[in-house]
């Protein structure tokens, strides 16, 4: 008898998600998150940056040509759209592929992959990196060429074949720090760009995914939409604007499948369940003790 109990319990949990997750879906339009497309990894000696207090991998920025060819293919075989980011982008059956930092590898592996498949994704740029040659912050101690950024002639030809330019400031900083002159940093960085490619710039990404009310209110003067990383894990609607679009992180790690889920929005789900949360802190907690 108990067992039958667990099992209708064990049943109608399932079907209450699938039927919270079918509601969820509906609003959930996925613009993924890229930075490198490059096979070369793990041969830097600048491997982990502190962000946001956590250890990050940059290797785990980095997506093989292959990886990113075979999750190109297959957003073209389920005949997904791809568009170009604008104020109204929930749309069904779309998903929005973005690049952060304009790195080299970018224009040598990820835009033929696009251009052969007929997609087409957002590259925000570090404009003043761009057009003086230098390397990101990240890089300047490891100067290597697999590291260069997009040159200007690069940015242009991908605009030109119909790929989105955004900004993703001048020079990199975290724009909530001390110091950084963020006007320059979102207003320049836009102007320098639409010299570049003779088209308005209209979207941003925050370095980092950092912003503060400041840094938005600047941004939305400026721009039509902003882009920024996760926002944290609860479902608050009033979270995400046009202005905090949230991305699914794609990883060196993500087999296939996981990014089929990503694309999906199962990951994103997950994410943001009260129950995983409330799990976090537990853990967290006991950590602590
Ligand atoms: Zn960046």
């Amino acid at each position: 008898m108990l067992i039958y109990g667990l099992l209708s319990l064990l049943g109608l949990v399932v079907i209450i998600h699938l039927i919270w997750f079918m509601i969820f879906k509906r609003t959930f339009t996925p613009v993924l998150m890229y930075h490198r497309v490059t096979g070369d990894t793990k041969k830097d000696d600048v491997r982990f940056i502190i962000h946001k207090g956590k250890r990050l991998d940059l290797d785990s920025m980095k997506v093989s040509p292959t990886n990113f060819d075979a999750q190109m293919a297959y957003l073209k075989k389920k005949g997904y759209q791809t568009l170009d980011l604008k104020k109204d982008f929930h749309k069904p059956k779309t998903v929005y592929i973005t690049f952060d930092d304009g790195y080299e590898d970018n224009y040598l592996f990820a835009f033929n992959s696009l251009k052969k498949y007929g997609l087409k994704a957002t590259f925000f740029i570090t404009s003043e990196l761009a057009i003086k040659g230098l390397f990101m912050p990240i890089d300047s101690n490891d100067k290597r060429v697999e590291n260069r950024l997009l040159t200007t002639n690069q940015i242009r030809e991908m605009s030109e074949a119909n790929m989105q330019i955004g900004s993703h400031t001048l020079t990199h900083p975290w724009l909530t720090h001390e110091g950084v002159n963020i006007e320059d940093e979102i207003i320049k960085s836009k102007r320098e760009l639409e010299e570049i490619i003779g088209k308005e710039v209209t979207t941003f990404a925050y370095p980092g995914g950092l912003y503060n009310d400041e840094v938005l209110e600047i941004v939305s003067k400026h721009y039509d939409v902003a882009v920024t990383t996760s926002l944290g894990e609860s479902f608050r609607k009033k979270d995400e604007t046009p202005y905090t679009i949230e991305r699914e992180t794609i990883s060196s790690t993500d087999s296939l499948l996981m990014f089929k889920l990503k694309v999906w929005g199962v990951m994103k789900f997950i994410r943001k369940h009260p129950l995983i949360g409330l799990l976090k802190k537990v853990i967290k907690w006991l950590l602590r003790k």
